[in-house]
């Protein structure tokens, strides 16, 4: 089989290429990303000398690109997004470029030939929940720039599944985490910080709520809907493990051995959901995934890989110094 992934240079894309390669290596896999935010070209060197899988620098808003891609592959997985909600907030456009052009690109290309998208969405779509979890059918309700890109995307894909009988499946995660995660998203940031005895902010209270999810078992979920999703469903993927922010940095100060004085309150970041929750009973149900990893494991697990890999995020730590980066 022969796969396309879009972003497959950013976090997720990148541990489900080597997890997808690794467990079905007859496959053959094209990565096509731009090298914007979020990636790192050292993510799959692993990979260089490997014959079913290729690299290609792209956007996927190149009609011609990635009309040539898609017309020599079976099923596209689309990663490519800009995905960091503070840059969303000072500057909107290239998140309205990658996330909602970038789909329109590859639905207008898709549309005649039938062939199956896997879409990669979140569960910020729905926006801060009280007390309820969100099931598949929980009405949009997105607060940032980003989370407003990702829920226009997918009802543009909802569009053309019912417009164009396209083969468009829908997934939604929680807050992942992991290896090779940007640096400046919350966990990576903290055991940096940590590690250099560094303040590490914390947007106001800290008390905001995200269901964490371990990485390698968003790609299995992920491998999952790939092969046997049923057409234009969508499906919510969370580990049911709701954590503040504050409680994990906590965890990640006491596994690392330092001091809470390292934590330092800072302004909110403006229009900061308070908990996202998900129901993904349709997903352990329908397609019997389950997570395996738990956070205990986990959070070791990727404290463990940033202190092996300091070559990964070394040349670019600088960037997470900004306490404030919305500003
Ligand atoms: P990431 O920022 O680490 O990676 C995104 C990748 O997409 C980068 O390599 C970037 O270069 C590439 N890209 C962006 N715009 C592009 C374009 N126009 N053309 C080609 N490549 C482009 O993000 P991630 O955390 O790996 O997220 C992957 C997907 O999962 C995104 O769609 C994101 O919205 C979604 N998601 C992520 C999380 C999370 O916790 N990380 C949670 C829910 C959903």
């Amino acid at each position: 089989m022969k796969i396309l992934v879009t972003g497959g240079m950013g976090f997720i894309g990148s541990n489900f290429i080597l997890e997808f390669l690794d467990k079905f290596p007859e496959n053959q896999v094209t990565n096509v990303d731009a090298l914007y935010s979020g990636s790192n070209n050292q993510n799959l060197v692993s990979l260089s000398n490997n014959h079913n899988y290729q690299f290609i620098k792209g956007d996927i808003t190149d009609e011609k690109l990635l009309g040539n891609l898609i017309k020599d592959n079976e099923i596209i997985i689309n990663f490519a997004a800009e995905s960091f909600v503070d840059k969303s907030i000072s500057n909107a456009k290239p998140f309205l470029k990658s996330n909602v052009e970038g789909v329109f690109t590859l639905l207008e290309l898709i549309k005649d030939t039938k062939k199956r998208l896997v879409h990669i969405s979140t569960d910020e779509v729905f926006g801060s929940l009280k007390n309820q979890s969100a099931n598949e059918d929980h009405r949009f309700n997105p607060s940032s720039p980003y989370s407003a890109t990702k829920a226009s995307a997918e009802l543009l894909i909802n569009a053309y599944n019912l417009t164009y009988d396209c083969d468009c499946v829908i997934t939604r995660c929680t807050n992942n985490y992991g290896p090779r995660q940007f640096l400046e998203k919350l966990i990576p940031k903290t055991i940096i910080l940590a590690l250099n005895k560094k303040p590490i902010p914390v947007y106001g209270n800290g008390k905001n709520i995200r269901d964490w999810l371990y990485v390698s078992d968003h790609c299995s979920a992920i491998e999952k809907v790939l092969f046997e999703g049923k057409k234009g469903d969508s499906y919510n993927i969370s580990a049911n493990n709701e954590i503040d922010n504050l409680t994990i940095i906590k965890k990640i100060l006491e596994l690392m051995d330092r001091s809470e004085d390292l934590i330092t309150f800072v302004e909110d970041r403006p229009g900061h959901d308070f908990r996202y929750s998900m129901n993904s009973e349709k997903i352990r149900n329908e397609l019997r995934w389950k997570n395996k990893v738990n956070f205990e494991e986990g959070i070791q697990l990727t404290i463990d890989w940033y202190l092996d890999n300091r070559n990964w995020w070394e040349n670019v730590s600088e960037k997470i110094f900004n306490p404030t980066p919305w500003k």
